[in-house]
């Protein structure tokens, strides 16, 4: 049974405190946290890949494990007192990701090199990774860092271990919803991703997380109309979290009619679309309806320009599905320790939600009807007329939504053309359907088979 929530910060602070890095123990506790939250119907699955093996042009990390990290002067030392200048068991941030080991005493100059901090918020600790060539190094406030005695002799201890054993190695989940009445193969799948990595920080993109788990409970709950496109949750570290992915499910990609990613979307700025590699795609122009219709005028980037994330991977050379993004990004605590749970606001999360669900339930939806008729429908005698005193708007496009049943234009671009709502198009259009006037065409693939 999934579990629920009273909010959704309640989730995000559940997962904030764990050391989300590319693989590691909190990592697996984390996606089995957003499992537990997950529809039931949705067969939440996680998946594992070997450490060391090649996808794509990329190599799978090995799990990050750190006994104890903590850098000390060596007079603390010496004296026997225990305090000490960073401490990751304070705080996995203390750390680069996928820091070395090292035992080391070392001057205040052979240590400087090893020191991180963060002009742009001298308060925090800066979110520092060196994944793949890796070194070793500590992070700490600016204001820290300006204190430190320079006379002194350092003890930098970092206790990690790169564990390759295949069945303790990298993970990523995803999960399927289906419209009513089940999967349509034809219509194949839209893809709903965010990262869950990024230690201790709820913004960047714990956010994304926990409005992807409310979007897949909505869709759930109200599944899309028969016959419209399964929508993939998928949830994993970025980038290389989705090239192991696509690179282990190359059959999955030709079934992939659009994607979007939800990245940064909790702090006090507007939301923002960023446009598909296309750019001016179906999907880009569903997204900007539902936007202009939530805000009138809004934010909106080209492609990788906003918030560049895995739309990289999926919208990429080789895969090409169109990908949109939403985020509220730029914001000035982005990683860094001040990226926490004051910064997140419950009622953004939800208007992403919200913005996110529309998206996805037009595009979704969405097809291209054709024609099995001759000659002008006989609307009167098919209970297709439309009185003009009922609806004078739809009334008046009749004629042109009949002379689109060509075979080239969807639903949504019909509703375009007349200037009239999504739904209220397709409803119209589904009284043809039901009636046999026309056939449903799936939104066809665009993806890239090689
Ligand atoms: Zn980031």
């Amino acid at each position: 049974m999934s579990k629920s929530y009273s909010s959704l910060k309640s989730i995000l602070s559940e997962i904030l405190p764990l050391h989300r890095t590319l693989a590691s123990d909190d990592m697996d506790k984390t996606l089995q946290i957003i499992g537990s939250y997950m529809p039931d119907s949705a067969d939440y699955t996680i998946e594992t890949y070997a450490p060391g093996s090649q996808v794509w042009t990329w190599r799978v990390p090995e799990k990050y494990v750190v006994h104890e990290a903590y850098l000390e002067t060596e007079s603390a030392r010496g004296a026997g007192r225990s305090e000490r200048v960073v401490d990751f068991k304070n705080n996995p941030l203390h750390i680069i990701s996928y820091s070395l080991p090292v035992d080391l005493i070392l001057s205040w100059d052979e240590l400087k090199p090893h020191l991180r901090y963060s002009e742009r918020c001298p308060s925090a600790i800066p979110w520092e990774f060196k994944f793949y060539e890796r070194d070793w190094g500590f992070c700490l406030p600016k204001n820290q860092f300006d204190q430190l005695p320079q006379d002194e002799k350092y003890h930098a201890v970092i206790r990690s271990e790169f564990i390759s054993d295949p069945q303790q190695g990298f993970k990523v989940a995803s999960a399927v919803v289906h419209p009513e009445g089940g999967a349509n193969p034809d219509a194949g799948e839209f893809i709903v991703m965010s990262h869950t990595c990024h230690p201790m920080q709820a913004n960047d993109n714990t956010s994304g997380v926990v409005t992807e788990i409310d979007l897949a409970r909505r869709l759930a709950g109200r599944p899309l109309p028969a016959s419209s496109m399964s929508v993939r949750f998928w949830f994993g570290p970025e980038t290389i979290g989705t090239v192991a992915y696509l690179a282990n499910h190359e059959d999955q990609i030709p079934n992939l009619r659009g994607g979007m990613f939800l990245d940064s979307v909790g702090n006090q700025n507007t939301l923002a679309l960023q446009r598909t590699r296309q750019n001016n795609h179906l999907l880009d122009r569903v997204a900007s309806y539902v936007m202009q219709k939530q805000f009138g005028e809004f934010r909106q980037g080209e492609f990788a320009q906003v918030a560049p994330n895995d739309e990289r991977v999926i919208n990429g050379p080789g895969v090409n599905v169109p990908c949109i993004s939403l985020s509220r990004f730029p914001y000035p605590e982005y990683h860094t320790t001040d990226d926490n749970l004051d910064i997140i606001h419950e009622g953004l999360l939800v208007e992403a939600v919200d913005v996110a669900e529309e998206i996805i339930r037009i595009y979704a939806s969405n097809y291209i009807p054709k024609r099995t008729f001759r000659g002008p429908v006989f609307l009167s005698g098919n209970g297709l007329w439309v009185d003009w005193r009922d609806n004078w708007a739809l009334n008046r496009a009749i004629e042109k939504i009949m002379m689109s049943f060509e075979g080239q234009h969807t639903i949504f671009d019909i509703a375009e053309q007349v200037n009239l709502d999504y739904w209220m198009v397709r409803d119209y259009v589904e009284k043809f359907r039901a009636k046999g006037f026309v056939t449903l065409m799936p939104i066809p693939s665009e993806a890239q088979a090689a």
